[in-house]
């Protein structure tokens, strides 16, 4: 394992490091949006979850949804961040087809959740990520390029979606940190259920910040930010190019551009788009339709009373309670799914046999058949047994392969396969030390060199042993009888 931080990059003329901050865009998980009762469902007919407010007829006036200032809140809170008890919706102005307002309300300079922290763990240890805010703002609508050779259309489902921008400060610093920093968001949101974090269908997005400098320079170099990214692959792919590309600039002697860029797949390269606006150019105010939103500290508390076990205080349990490696809780608690699968085994059985069971053979099974453990070919309950079938000495671990090969066929009874296929260990000592004496008798040679010396001969006779068996022998009991025997 890397135990040390070590990703500089190199240049013509020295090496250099990464600067990276994210803008992550969540989609607030809600029946409905941030200031209209439509609905929210994901790929339904195109406009048909669009209200009045959200289409922005003239007149029309939004109404916070409470649930979503909720879901901020607990996001805010499983960041451990500091909640605003006086926040402000503002106006961000600018045109676009699928912004029918001609604004976007967001939240400016005052956010409804100010400066957190996530923690990351890296094989060089942990990393604490600052959370420099998260803010309140509505999604916009989608333009349709591809429907019509001559007209463009525009699909408003998604316009007024609520979204929480949650900004990180610059404290990322390689693109395997923004990947974990991505999973773990994730996975904290997943926990709370305010987002179901699928970057698929756009749940989350970011726009990645990158910089570079000199190795162990204080100062920051000038950014450029790549928009709208939502692929954890492609993210890291275009950071990697982007931080070569202001090398080479620098190198060169030239300046960076603070700008937007997009990043080209196809090509793996980032484009420029247009030069960063500045805060200035949107006029954001005050929205005249809305209230500064105030929380009373009651509130805020009654849900901080409710939350549940987040990431990092499950893992601490399971160190605790299952005596797991540090390593394996952190594999076990990256998603809710798999930890509550982990729990039900391991109370039901042996915790340690269960994480192997677990991270090892059915997670192949999974990554084989593309499965989440939801969709799980193997309960709980019977992996439970099967485990309890080895503790109990039914059968070995090796046949217990193969019954987990059965159960992942036909999510079986692993009592009831050793049944019905005769799997049960042979454990009685009377019968395998006749089969024993049989192999020794049959191989009268080889007992010679053994005695004389060849001790890796012991192998040979374990495995005429297991053949005999079926396979099925108890490894312990044989090796006591030939022990035995060959003396
Ligand atoms: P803007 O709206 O101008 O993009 P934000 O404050 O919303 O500004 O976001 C700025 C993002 O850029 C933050 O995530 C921050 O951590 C990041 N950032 C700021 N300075 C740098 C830098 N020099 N290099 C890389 N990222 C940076
Ligand atoms: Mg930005």
């Amino acid at each position: 394992m890397n135990n040390k931080f070590n990703y500089y990059l190199k240049g013509k003329k020295g090496e250099y490091e990464v600067v990276i901050g994210l803008e992550v865009h969540a989609q607030i998980l809600s029946e409905a949006k941030l200031f209209s009762p439509s609905a929210t469902k994901f790929g339904q007919e195109p406009n048909s979850q669009v209200s009045l407010v959200d289409a922005a007829m003239p007149g029309m006036l939004p109404v916070i949804n409470k649930f979503c200032v909720e879901q901020a809140i607990k996001t805010g809170l499983g960041l451990n961040a500091k909640i605003n008890n006086f926040s402000i919706f503002d106006r961000k102005n600018y045109f676009y087809a699928d912004l029918p307002q001609g604004y976007q309300i967001s939240q400016y300079k005052n956010p409804i959740v100010g400066e957190g922290k996530v923690i990351l763990d890296m094989p060089y240890g942990t990393k604490e990520i600052g959370i420099e805010r998260l803010h309140l703002e509505q999604d916009a609508g989608k333009s349709l390029h591809d429907q019509d050779p001559n007209n463009s259309f525009v699909d408003l489902n998604r316009s007024g979606i609520a979204l929480m921008e949650i900004v990180s400060k610059p404290d990322l610093s390689s693109p395997e940190e923004v990947s974990v920093y991505i999973k773990k968001l994730r996975s904290i949101m997943r926990y709370l259920n305010t987002c179901d974090g699928n970057m698929e269908e756009g749940s989350l997005r970011a726009d990645v910040n990158v910089s570079v400098r000199k190795k162990g320079s204080k100062d920051f170099g000038t950014r450029c930010e790549i928009k709208n990214m939502n692929s954890i692959k492609f993210i890291q792919q275009a950071i990697d190019f982007e931080a070569y590309r202001q090398i080479e600039l620098i190198e060169d002697g030239k300046a960076v551009n603070q700008e937007t860029r997009l990043f080209d797949n196809k090509k793996q390269e980032t484009r420029s788009m247009r030069s960063k606006e500045d805060a200035h150019d949107y006029r954001y105010f005050p929205d005249p339709d809305l209230l500064p939103l105030k929380l009373d500290s009651d509130f805020i508390e009654n849900i901080k009373k409710k939350l549940p076990e987040l990431p990092d205080q499950k893992k601490q349990r399971l160190i605790n309670e299952f005596k797991l490696s540090s390593y394996e809780a952190g594999v076990i608690i990256s998603d809710k799914e798999t930890s509550a699968y982990y729990e039900n085994v391991a109370k039901n059985s042996d915790y340690k046999l269960a994480s192997n069971w677990l991270t090892v053979e059915l997670f192949a099974v999974l990554n084989k058949q593309n499965k989440n453990i939801s969709d799980s070919p193997v309960s709980s309950i019977n992996l439970a047994k099967l485990i309890n079938l080895i503790k109990n000495n039914t059968i070995s671990g090796k046949i217990a392969k193969t019954v987990f090969e059965e159960m992942v066929k036909t999510d079986g009874d692993p009592e009831k396969i050793v049944i019905d296929r005769g799997l049960k260990q042979q454990s009685d000592p009377k019968e395998l030390e006749k089969i024993i004496s049989k192999i020794l008798e049959n191989n009268g040679d080889k007992v010679k060199q053994y005695k004389s010396g060849k001790e890796k001969l012991f192998g040979f006779f374990v495995g005429q042993a297991m053949k005999e068996t079926e396979g099925k022998g108890n490894p312990n009991l044989i090796n006591d009888i030939l022990k035995k025997m060959l003396k």
